[in-house]
């Protein structure tokens, strides 16, 4: 298939393209599209046929369900009912990165949810984003647009090496905002649950409810006979082809195990170290990337995927993390690590 690849300036954005992009959507096709979370792959949330081209796309397991996204407040139609605390946190985080889950009507077709009675709803605030969902004249379902279990892409270069020949239409903007997917809350029951953290925070959803609560199965290696209420948990995710290994405590601790690694290594793999300003110049041998500033988490979650991917490029054999404390957007940012080293995690 050719896709067609159309960069826009979010500041000054074409019409014309949105409408052609809007138009694909509206005909059964698959777009890609830049959300402030990751760039995402869409199709028309209520057409089931288009829906099952975005599992084909990605080869993603169909019992994985899909976020569908929304320009509008008035989503009455896709679902069963609002409960009033979901109504509150839609008017103090929509639109932004936070995704909840509502018993579904019978508009939402199975194959968008994957068979469940639920629908996981958001609305983004990228106004590319926003305007193609407009444009589209419909809900678009959209998981990120990466081939399923590499990391989420965040430009529209990563995009492109995953999708293109595969989907008619690829829109390219700014680098994602935030870099990690959104956070997901089941609104279906009392008190809210966390099924996957993101930059909205539990703290930040405890300013509103604060018995709201982490799923316990989120932040450690899942049981074999684990059946996840987000189906997506269970998949291995965001992993680069080589393996990822984190290691844990006190930073001085964790540097000196680093260098120990590559030390015993003796120069027979290449491997990659994912540092942080603060320690980066303190690995003398191996590939030093740093995520960012320990002070600014905003900044190392909106590098993760892109420096995860950046090591498939230079084809290391190991990649070895440093870890972050599981307080606010450190929550998220250990989830992803975790996920992608397969809870590989040497405690210092
Ligand atoms: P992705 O869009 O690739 O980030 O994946 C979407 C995530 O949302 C997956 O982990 C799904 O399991 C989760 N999700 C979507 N819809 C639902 C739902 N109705 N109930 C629970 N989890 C959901
Ligand atoms: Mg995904």
């Amino acid at each position: 298939m050719n896709t067609k690849i159309a960069i826009l300036d979010e500041n000054n954005i074409v019409q014309n393209i949105i409408d052609e992009a809007g138009l694909v959507i509206a005909q059964g096709g698959l777009v890609a599209f830049p959300t402030e979370t990751v760039y995402g792959l869409g199709a028309n949330a209520l057409d089931e046929i288009a829906v099952e081209k975005i599992f084909k796309a990605k080869g993603r397991p169909q019992d994985n369900p899909l976020i569908v996204h929304v320009a509008d407040f008035n989503i009455e139609p896709l679902v069963k009912e609002i409960p009033s605390i979901a109504r509150q946190i839609m008017k103090r985080y929509w639109p932004g990165p936070i995704t909840l889950i509502f018993n579904k009507s019978d508009l939402i077709p199975s194959a968008t949810s994957a068979g469940l009675d639920t629908v996981g709803i958001r609305m983004p605030s990228n106004i590319i984003a926003r305007k193609l969902i407009e444009a589209a004249g419909t809900p678009i379902a959209a998981p990120s647009a990466n081939i399923s279990g590499r990391p989420s892409p965040t430009d529209v270069e990563s995009c492109i090496e995953d999708l293109s020949g595969k989907i008619e239409y690829i829109i390219g903007g700014d680098k994602s905002k935030v870099g990690l997917e959104s956070t997901i809350v089941d609104c279906t029951c009392t008190p809210l649950c966390i099924l996957r953290p993101g930059a909205i925070t539990i703290e930040m959803l405890r300013e509103i409810d604060n018995r709201v609560y982490i799923d316990k199965n989120i932040m450690c290696k899942p049981k074999k006979d684990f059946k996840p209420k987000a189906p997506g948990m269970k998949y291995r995710h965001y992993a680069p082809k080589a393996p990822v290994k984190i290691i844990c405590g006190d930073l001085e601790k964790t540097v000196a195990k680093i260098n120990e690694i590559v030390q015993n290594s003796m120069g027979k793999k290449k491997i990659g170290i994912m540092a942080t300003d603060e320690t980066k110049e303190k690995y003398p041998k191996g590939t030093v990337i740093s995520l960012g500033s320990r002070e600014n988490l905003d900044s190392i979650g909106r590098n993760l995927f892109e420096i995860l991917r950046g090591f498939d490029v230079i084809d290391v054999d190991l990649i070895l993390s440093e870890a972050f404390e599981e307080k606010g957007l450190g929550v998220a940012i250990m989830n992803r690590l975790k996920k992608s080293a397969g809870f590989d995690i040497t405690f210092v």
